[in-house]
């Protein structure tokens, strides 16, 4: 049964905002958005979910939206699907909004095709371009398709709301004006706690890693032979102390000693420093595939066959934890 496409009205925005902050790309939207809902005639609203961040909403305003639908729960205080599928959900259904824009980043991708499923419309993923036709007011969405061989342009013509995820960096960002005024609308959240299926236990942020590995001029390399991620805190006194960066080989990644930034080899980074400290690392092909290109490597290895020694300017056998802390102290006496 189709329907009634006329209740359907105004542009919509989800406002994803991690801990507190809004993402770049929701404020993308809000340019594009108030472009569209100017050419149909509707207002610009923001949908915000989270839990205290109220605050918020005065900054989606002063980027352009007439209304903020608010809904806040401590079950949102952190993504998940399942909570926010169904709470944006029970928004559409009340609501009624003509158009759906989410940013095609990992919530967003994750979020934008459930919701869609459970409304029963369509969605067009990773929008670059999106237009009103001037004739019947629908949204035209194109995105590139076939490999990136053709634009392809999709409507929705049967089913409400037009849904469409847009990738971040394509569109311009709202200007900011403080001034401006609108309307927050708080949402009733009927959410349970056994609506959500998943636990989020602990949001961990990304470490970056220091410094560029490609462009050190002096590597300490930790493998296995490290033994712990511990160890790899000894590898970062040496470093510091020649102003180099730790890198690791892929065993020692995999077993979580270092972060996969660090790695070093076919697939990880290829470096060419002028030192290359290899601490506890065999010297598979696979690794010295990224780095047989630096001026002298120096390889610290207990066992004296290991294979890292055949293409070692200086090898020095012994145990890592014992000889590490004579360089750093022999370094500290220069
Ligand atoms: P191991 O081979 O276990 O060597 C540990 C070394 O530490 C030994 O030589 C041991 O004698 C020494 N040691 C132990 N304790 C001490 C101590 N206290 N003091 C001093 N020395 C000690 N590997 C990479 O590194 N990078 C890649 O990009 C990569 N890509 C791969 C891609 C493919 C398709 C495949 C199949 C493999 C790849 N590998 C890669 C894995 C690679 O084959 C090796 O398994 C890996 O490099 C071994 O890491 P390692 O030398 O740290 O560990």
């Amino acid at each position: 049964m189709s329907k009634d496409l006329t209740a359907y009205k105004n542009v919509w925005v989800f406002a994803e905002q991690r801990q507190g902050q809004i993402m770049p790309v929701a404020i993308e939207l809000l340019g594009e958005g108030r472009k569209l809902a100017n050419e149909i005639g509707v207002e610009l609203c923001a949908m915000l979910l989270g839990d205290n961040v109220e605050g918020l909403a005065k900054e989606l305003i002063a980027f352009g939206a007439d209304k903020v639908y608010l809904a806040q729960s401590p079950l949102l205080s952190t993504f998940t699907t399942d909570g926010y599928a169904n709470v944006i959900t029970d928004m559409i259904n009340e609501y009624k909004p003509e158009v759906v824009l989410c940013g095609a980043s990992h919530i967003g991708r994750d979020l934008a095709p459930r919701v869609a499923a459970k409304v029963g419309t369509g969605l067009t993923a990773d929008c670059t371009k999106l237009e009103i036709d001037a004739e019947d007011k629908k949204l035209l969405q194109t995105r590139p398709a076939f490999g990136g061989n053709i634009m392809a342009t999709i409507i929705c013509p049967n089913h409400r709301p037009q849904m469409a995820t847009v990738r971040p960096g394509v569109m311009q960002k709202a200007a900011k004006d403080e001034s401006r005024t609108g309307e927050v609308v708080t949402v009733d959240v009927k959410l349970a706690k056994e609506d959500i299926r998943t636990t989020v236990v602990e949001v961990v942020k990304e470490k970056k890693a220091k410094v560029n590995l490609v462009e050190a001029e002096f590597i300490v390399s930790g493998g296995r032979g490290v033994g712990s991620k511990e160890g790899f805190e000894l590898l970062q006194k040496l470093a510091d102390k020649l102003n180099g960066v730790v890198g690791a080989s892929r065993a020692a990644v995999d077993i979580g000693y270092a972060e996969y930034q660090r790695q070093v080899g076919q697939t990880g980074k290829t470096v060419r420093p002028q030192i290359y400290i290899a601490c506890g690392i065999s010297g598979a092909i696979q690794h010295l595939a990224g780095m047989q290109e630096s001026d002298y490597i120096i390889a610290i290895n207990k066992n004296p066959d290991a294979p890292i020694f055949k293409i070692a300017d200086y090898g020095i056998v012994g145990d890592l934890h014992q000889v590490i802390p004579q360089i750093i102290a022999a370094l500290d006496n220069k």
